[in-house]
């Protein structure tokens, strides 16, 4: 939405194909009971339009999945971008011709565009994961993702319901399952760290005082801050930059109680070297177990439900509402599948490798996404020399700054592999990134250039870049979909810059006033950058 509004902004003719029948993206399939942001509305939103930031009310301080989609619509409206979207296609390929330097997009519906930049803004977290289990086109009852949700819900009063999957979404859909389904059978493979997300109706106070402050915190976003956040809590507390054990143990718990009571994410703005030292890390982790063992009654459930595979933070951590306490209620069972594997779905339910049958009329699935690649491979995109952009990234993600690959010449990604997008303020950075391709266009058209590409060599010294700062943290410990570790046989990469926005950005602005040192113009075209 944003690149639209950009670009077309600067002049140039933009059409999007887009497979909803409406814009929202995320927030528009993702429609489960109890999905909502985990970062902050007043953060959670564009920040380009003054007005429209000062207009927009939101009624919680973390927004509903309904009212998030509401505040897409509005802008949607406001800057008129429908007029050019197709809605309810699927892009089918994009296949690009070296000696017009143009690239054609074809839909499922067989109409196809000719254009000179091509934008995928597929997201990271779009392409739904289905595992294959055995059995699982038998089932006799109702089969859902949480990622593909029926616009008309699912109604699982008096049913006996059961889920697969334990991440966030998972995380947040399990309360409402539990309150609203006869019986809820929880079948973890993995637990996950999760905090209270201490969600409330939004303070006219807070939001008031926000409101005045705009401009300047969301400088501060970003040029200052690592992931685009302001709110740490609702004193706009900082970042702790003292080390775990550089404080007391006393006050330890004092901060780290601070996190438990400010809600969402802001762990992650706790002692500088959580992610850094095991020994810090372990600080946490014990405080973190001993708040499970605290809220769920019965022991063994709360042993079940605490990590021991990853240390705390090394997955993105999961904020709920009321998520353990679900585990208190007579209906709700926790099933142990990393012990006692899923065999199979049979037409009435699943069956364990143990032979253990659990028998549900609906079975849900919260098993996440093929993230960060797997939108942009199954896209069909064609580059030089005919190669798909799957082929190419057969080993793992090729891209410089996240935003260009190798072989694929003028391919804008948006929210890209190797770029800081699980780690930024996504409305910031799709904000960034399309002035970034804006200007790029421009300077390219000035100076008469067809077509551009990232230099083969500045591709890998990128990928090795983001492989050396993910080293230096405890990150690799965790099986993360951050890592492609959730997916059978995807190449183990890291696929995240973890160097912060700020510098993120400086590089972006070198690449420009370099001139485009690292890239390989249009071989047809005589003139220079
Ligand atoms: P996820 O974190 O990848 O979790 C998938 C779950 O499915 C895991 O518990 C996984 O278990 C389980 N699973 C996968 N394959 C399985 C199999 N074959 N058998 C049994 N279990 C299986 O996905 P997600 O929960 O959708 O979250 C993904 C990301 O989306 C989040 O990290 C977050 O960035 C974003 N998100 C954000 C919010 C929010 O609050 N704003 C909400 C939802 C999602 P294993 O761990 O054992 O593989």
């Amino acid at each position: 939405m944003r690149a639209l509004h950009v670009l077309r902004g600067r002049g140039l003719s933009v059409h999007v194909i887009e497979a909803g029948d409406d814009v929202g993206g995320t927030w528009y399939f993702n429609r489960y009971p109890g999905a909502r942001v985990d970062i902050e509305s007043l953060e959670y939103s564009y920040a380009f339009d003054e007005d429209l930031q000062q207009e927009w009310e939101w009624p919680e301080r973390y927004a509903a999945q309904p009212d998030v989609l509401r505040y897409l619509q509005h802008v949607a409206d406001r800057l008129d971008l429908r007029r050019d979207i197709t809605f309810g296609r699927r892009a089918e390929s994009f296949v690009y011709d070296e000696d017009s330097a143009l690239w054609t997009a074809t839909t499922d519906h067989g109409e196809q565009w000719t254009c000179r930049y091509l934008v995928p803004a597929v997201g990271f977290l779009s392409t739904a994961y289905l595992p294959r289990i055995p059995g699982i086109d038998s089932f006799g009852g109702r089969l859902v993702h949480t990622g593909q949700w029926p616009h008309e819900g699912v109604d699982v009063a008096g049913e006996r319901v059961a889920i697969v999957g334990t991440g966030a979404t998972g995380v947040q859909l399990i309360p409402h399952l539990a309150r609203d389904a006869a019986s809820l059978t929880v079948l973890q493979r993995s637990p996950m760290w999760t905090v209270p997300l201490q969600n409330i109706p939004m303070p006219e106070e807070y939001q008031r005082r926000i409101k005045a402050q705009y401009p300047e915190l969301r400088r501060r976003e970003l040029e200052e801050s690592f992931a685009g956040n302001f709110l740490v809590d609702f004193d706009l507390r900082p970042s702790e930059t003292r080390k775990a054990f550089d404080v007391s143990a006393q006050e330890r718990e004092a901060e780290y109680d601070f996190r438990w009571e400010s809600g969402g994410l802001c762990f992650y703005m706790s002692f500088a070297d959580l992610l850094f030292d095991q020994a810090a890390n372990d600080t946490l982790r014990d405080y973190l177990a001993r708040r499970v063992r605290e809220i769920v009654r019965d022991p063994a459930t709360a042993d079940l439900l605490i990590p021991t595979d990853h240390p705390p933070l090394t997955k993105r951590l999961c904020c709920d509402n009321g998520y353990f306490e679900a585990f208190n209620q007579e209906n709700v069972r926790l099933v142990d599948t990393k012990t006692d594997p899923i065999a199979e779905i049979t037409p009435t339910g699943v069956r364990l490798e143990s032979g253990a049958e659990h028998d549900v009329d609906v079975l849900v699935f919260a098993t996440g996404f093929d993230a960060g690649t797997g939108s942009l491979t199954r896209l069909n995109i064609v580059g030089r020399d005919g190669r798909t952009l799957a082929e190419h990234w057969s080993g793992g993600a090729r891209t410089h700054l996240g935003l260009m690959s190798d072989g694929f010449p003028n391919l804008f990604l948006l929210d890209g592999p190797l770029s800081p997008a699980a780690f930024f303020s996504p409305p910031l950075l799709s904000d960034y990134q399309s002035q970034l391709v804006a200007r790029i266009i421009e300077r390219l058209d000035a100076d008469g250039t067809r077509a551009i590409e990232p230099d083969p060599d500045a591709v890998t010294t990128w990928m090795g870049h983001v492989d050396d700062i993910c080293a230096m943290t405890l990150l690799p410990k965790a099986n993360s979909w951050w890592l492609g570790a959730n997916i059978p046989g995807k190449p183990r990469q890291f696929l995240y810059y973890l160097g912060g926005f700020p510098e993120y950005r400086r590089r972006c602005e070198l690449v420009l006033e370099g001139g485009f040192e690292e890239y390989l113009r249009d071989r047809h075209s005589a003139a220079a950058l």
